[in-house]
């Protein structure tokens, strides 16, 4: 009953949050360090994955916000952490805030660019289904950079 009752108080206080500073000091009081980082969005290179983004944003009419990089995204339900964290995320997710997991996307580093690049393992993942509309090697910065 405990845990409902958090994750009840996690999606009021979390729906009621707007300010992007405020979000962070919130879900970072629940489970230490949990974001990573804060992305605007990704780079142009990926822009398959944003319109899928896009799409998700179309189906709960939000608009997209920010990729917002987490340090932990527990997939065994068994985790003690996997209700609030995953609440956290659910929340986030309908805002319009796009989740990953802190080793999946990475800022491009080439001065102001900042934005995201995903690692290597995912664009290997993604590559045989998304043929040419992702580019042919991978880079850890964007390809006009
Ligand atoms: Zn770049």
């Amino acid at each position: 009953m405990y845990k409902y009752n958090i994750k009840m108080s996690i999606e009021n206080d979390l729906h009621e949050l707007t300010d992007q500073s405020e979000i962070e000091s919130y879900c970072n009081n629940i489970y230490k360090n949990w974001i990573v980082d804060v992305i605007d969005d990704y780079a142009i290179d990926y822009s398959i994955l944003k319109k899928s983004w896009n799409q998700i944003c179309e189906a709960i009419k939000m608009d997209p916000k920010k990729i917002i990089t987490v340090s932990h995204l527990p997939i065994d339900t068994k985790d003690p952490d996997y209700i609030n964290i995953h609440t956290m995320a659910d929340v986030l997710s309908s805002k319009g805030y796009l989740i990953r997991r802190g080793h999946e996307i990475r800022k491009c580093p080439v001065g102001g660019c900042n934005k995201g690049i995903i690692s290597k393992d995912l664009y290997d993942m993604f590559k045989p289904r998304a043929g040419k509309s992702l580019p042919s090697e991978w880079s850890p910065k964007c390809q006009s950079c």
